[in-house]
């Protein structure tokens, strides 16, 4: 069995969908011709890992538990696809895309694989490497079908393409200049493709039950939404949906509603599964083997994430045509007649409305609490890298209607996604617009704090810092950041004060752990700083950065191995992170291997071609070397980058001495 997600993917941009797009999908399109296609299904929950938690465990979202990104893990006492074959003998595998879906979110149980060999950036800021590129998922878990033992397999397949921002690869960018959405999709569909290919070369194309699903779709401007998350339309509900399995009717289409938690026991069923799973979702499979619509059923939908901004929740029912978003201004539509959701209907005495107000009821009333999972800097770092910011604690709950706030929260997204782009001028423009609105927000607050860090004005993220501390005490997340503003205000002894309250409620934070080793780094006490960095390093051991903080101290500290040790844990773990590579060509220089030294510090002018730093220790290397020539044209190369920095006025002094002294007619600059 395979079952493939695509992130972000709208049923109608899908070409077995909508013919204005069989130039974007010609591989799902050729799936579609030997599928079951499901015209109308609808996601659960318009947010990633909530919504792939549906489709592996076929219960809703109010269920499960799972209903924010990277603030709840699946709890271990749910069964899921992946358990249930698992324990029926099947070999099991998953290649996932996005650092959203990583285990720590408890969808791994039950795969004996699971890749979530996500890239970790040692810059913060950077998006692109907290998903990897389809192509990269998928050369993976073909290398995986081609390792499988022969018995029956379950490989799920998770794409992140159409997910924002849209940075389409070649060709899809010029294919699509005016789309990059549509180019992400297309490159999606390649990859899909690639995967479909080798599933036929390797004789299993037949055999094998073969699923494709959206998690749920993208708003892109509709009803004043850009991406997904704070509404229930249908631009964000609906998604594609495909089975191919031997008995089904390839290419038949069915256009009664169903839901993504009806996929669990529907591929159970196909697969020739027992049917273990404890699933809401209904098992489609004997009408779709008889090429029978189903019998309608009422599906649920949800959002909480709007609760993040201190906004109310929204729910969402329909069966048949009829759709009903609970909401502080409720709203009822026919989506027979009014796909586009403009008119609403509600107390217009539709019938429908009270039975799916009250259908509602009981979709709430099932609902647990779900499990908080401590997020780790790691976590926190990927996700918001990723666009995902998850309330660290509950904000102030007004009745504020999100979509009276699309305009607030289309303004917050844009500020955030400049400011890991890095033009915190921009994103504070664009931020003081939605604070102007929305002056108390939580989460505008913070984001404005972090813009102001980003531009350079820590003390000024202080005064932020401490409003939202007063909004909400419990605010962990704001507690850390008012730290290390605190200390780039140059306020060192508060940051120190603020670290070690933050650490007595949260021991086990790792981020704490390694801005108090900076703290005491910045001010000489490496023994200290060793043991900070350390204690970080235990926590979270995949962060290369506190890797490399903890070389510098170990260098400090005459522990020339460890320190080599801890610089090659960070380049393994990212080795486009340049700074391990200087301090290992320090190492090296120390031990008079300036040879070795030289070529470290080359590669990490390669990775970071203004790193200063480097450049002044690559003149020291030649020069140790004994190799004039090329020492003072790396001095000057130095001098003329770095003259017009004041923190380099030092280094800028030595190198013009050093100069002199191997190359007495030059001047430097
Ligand atoms: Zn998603």
């Amino acid at each position: 069995m395979l079952l493939i997600t695509v992130d972000t993917l709208r049923a109608d941009h899908v070409g077995a969908y909508n013919p204005a797009f069989t130039s974007a999908t010609p591989n799902l399109d050729r799936l579609a011709q030997k599928s079951v296609v499901f015209l109308q299904a609808w996601s659960p929950v318009p947010l990633t890992t909530p919504a792939h938690a549906s489709i592996l465990t076929g219960l809703t979202p109010a269920r499960h538990g799972v209903r924010l990104n990277g603030a709840q893990a699946l709890p271990d006492t749910i069964p899921t696809l992946a358990t249930e074959l698992q324990s029926q003998g099947w070999e099991t595998g998953a290649f996932v895309a996005a650092y959203v879906l990583s285990r720590r979110f408890g969808l791994a149980r039950g795969f004996a694989t699971y890749d979530d060999q996500i890239p970790m950036p040692a810059y913060a800021g950077t998006r692109l490497e907290a998903e990897r590129p389809a192509s990269q998922v998928v050369d993976k878990a073909i290398e995986w079908l081609k390792a499988r033992s022969g018995k029956r397999f379950f490989l799920w397949v998770h794409l992140y393409e159409p997910h924002a921002p849209y940075q389409p690869p070649a060709p899809f960018a010029t294919q699509f200049p005016d789309s990059p959405y549509t180019g992400e999709v297309a490159a999606a569909d390649a990859q899909i493709g690639r995967l479909l290919d080798e599933l036929e070369r390797m004789g299993l194309g037949e055999q094998t039950v073969i699923a494709v699903a959206g998690d749920h779709g993208e708003a892109l401007g509709e009803h004043g939404e850009s991406t997904h998350g704070l509404l229930l339309y249908e631009a964000t509900l609906r998604v594609p949906l495909m089975v191919a399995a031997p008995g089904l009717a390839a290419g038949s289409r069915l256009s009664t509603p169903v839901s993504l938690v009806d996929v669990a026991p529907t591929l159970m069923h196909l697969a020739g599964a027992q049917p273990t799973l404890q699933a809401q979702g209904s098992d489609l499979a004997p009408f779709l083997l008889r090429q029978k619509e189903p019998p309608e059923t009422t599906l649920f939908a949800e959002t909480l994430y709007p609760t993040s901004f201190g906004w109310a929740a929204l729910l969402a029912a329909r069966k048949q045509q009829w759709k009903y978003v609970a909401a502080p201004k409720p709203e009822l539509y026919n989506l027979a007649t009014d796909p586009a959701e403009a008119a609403n209907l509600v107390g217009q005495g539709v019938p429908a409305e009270k039975a799916l107000r009250e259908a509602l009821g009981d979709y709430v009333a099932a609902a647990t609490s779900g499990n908080s999972v401590e997020l780790d800097a790691e976590a926190r770092r990927q996700l918001e890298s990723l666009g995902y910011i998850a309330p660290s604690s509950p904000t102030p709950q007004t009745a504020a209607d999100p979509k009276d706030r699309v305009r607030v929260f289309t303004l917050f997204e844009q500020a955030h996604a400049l400011r890991l782009a890095g033009d915190p001028v921009q994103a504070r423009t664009v931020l003081q617009e939605a604070l102007a609105e929305d002056p108390q927000n939580p989460v505008l607050l913070a984001e404005q704090a972090e813009v102001l860090r980003a531009a350079g004005d820590p003390a000024a993220a202080v005064g932020v810092l401490r409003r939202v501390l007063e909004l909400n005490p419990a605010d962990r997340e704001a507690r850390y950041n008012l730290a290390l503003a605190l200390r780039e205000a140059g306020r060192e002894e508060e940051a120190r004060q603020a670290l070690e309250a933050a650490i007595r409620l949260d021991p086990g934070r790792p981020e704490l752990h390694e801005a108090l080793g900076l703290v005491y780094a910045a001010r000489g006490a490496f023994p200290q700083a060793k043991d900070e960095f350390s204690r970080a390093c235990q926590l979270d051991p995949h962060n290369p950065r506190v890797w490399n903080n903890l070389g510098n101290v170990l260098r400090e500290l005459g522990e020339l191995a460890a320190a080599e040790e801890a610089y090659r844990h960070a380049i393994a773990l990212d080795p486009a992170f340049a700074e391990p590579w200087n301090g290992l060509g320090v190492l090296q220089v120390l031990a008079g291997k300036t040879e070795e030294a030289i070529a470290s510090f080359n590669r990490a002018l390669e990775l970071a071609p203004n790193y200063l730093e480097v450049l002044f220790n690559m003149a020291i290397a030649w020069d140790e070397a004994g190799q004039r020539e090329k020492a003072a044209q790396a001095y000057t190369t130095f001098i003329k980058k770095a003259q017009n920095n004041p923190q380099f006025s030092s280094q800028v002094s030595a190198a013009r001495r050093l100069l002199a002294r191997i190359s007495p007619t030059a001047n430097g600059g």
